[in-house]
């Protein structure tokens, strides 16, 4: 048997290779370690790729800022790969798509992206290139999770949505005026500013803000050629993911590679 996770800020997401079997807990309230241990004893698991929303290097966690310090795949004395999420998310929209010039673009809990280029994530040195939500944008009067105060994450992610709520005395909702003026200012500026630096076949929106928002899609097709130049959108294609956990189907491509 073979394990594939999704190990999120939010939920820890697992399917087990063959047969499908798949469950979900919260990451809050669990030590992942002992938790995946747990399953690896009790499924016989020979293998796992896990998907994680953190930063990851050659198999290794950099840095995890969401989730519990002491996690180690190493530890859990089987095979193993690890990626972050949104790398596992772009190879599984890359084969979702049947294209391997793909750019997604997710607006969840955080913001997020990745790019594929003749069908692998752009990497650079050290696994960290192409994430879009802590290109800076504009001062907020508040600092976001990687110590700065003018990330595009902290305008067009549920986070953001979540701060600027609070500091105006609003509903954390894209219900108000305010706060949806600045989420879409910074999602246009995000899908344009990718859009000019990869120049993929497809731009894929993908996350939870937009999975309850799929307006958000058309806003951007409509208003993109306002906020990008025209040889940046020639010809590209812009849709909503039509993958329900495409981090953990991404996992489940690493274990193909295993
Ligand atoms: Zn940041």
């Amino acid at each position: 048997m073979r394990l594939a996770v999704d190990l999120g800020g939010t939920w820890l997401r697992w399917e087990l290779i063959p047969g499908g079997q798949t469950g979900r807990v919260a990451t809050a309230g669990v030590d992942p370690q002992a938790y995946l241990r747990e399953l690896i004893d009790r499924y016989a698991v020979k293998a796992v790729a896990i998907s994680f929303a953190g930063q990851v290097y050659d198999n290794r966690i950099l840095s995890a800022p969401n989730i519990s310090a002491g996690f180690d795949p190493a530890k859990l004395g089987i095979p193993y790969r690890i990626e972050n999420d949104l790398k596992c998310a772009v190879l599984a929209e890359g084969r979702d798509w049947g294209s391997g010039s793909l750019t997604a673009l997710y607006s969840g809990t955080g913001l997020g992206s990745a790019t594929l280029e003749r069908g692998e994530p752009i990497r650079g040195r050290r696994n960290l290139a192409g994430e879009i939500g802590h290109v800076p944008f504009r001062r907020a009067p508040f600092r976001c999770g990687c110590g700065k105060d003018n990330c595009l994450e902290l305008y067009a992610s549920g986070n953001g949505i979540a701060k600027w709520a609070r500091r105006l005395g609003l509903a954390p909702s894209l219900d108000e005026l305010a706060i949806r003026k600045r989420y879409e200012e910074a999602l246009l500026y995000a899908a344009a500013t990718l859009l000019t630096l990869f120049n993929p076949e497809f731009l894929i929106l993908g996350g939870g803000v937009i999975t309850h928002h799929p307006d958000l899609v058309e806003l951007v097709k409509t208003e993109l050629p306002t906020y990008a130049p025209p040889f940046a959108l020639e010809g590209v294609r812009i849709e909503r993911s039509r993958l329900e956990n495409a981090s953990l189907e991404g996992a489940k491509i690493l274990l193909e590679r295993l």
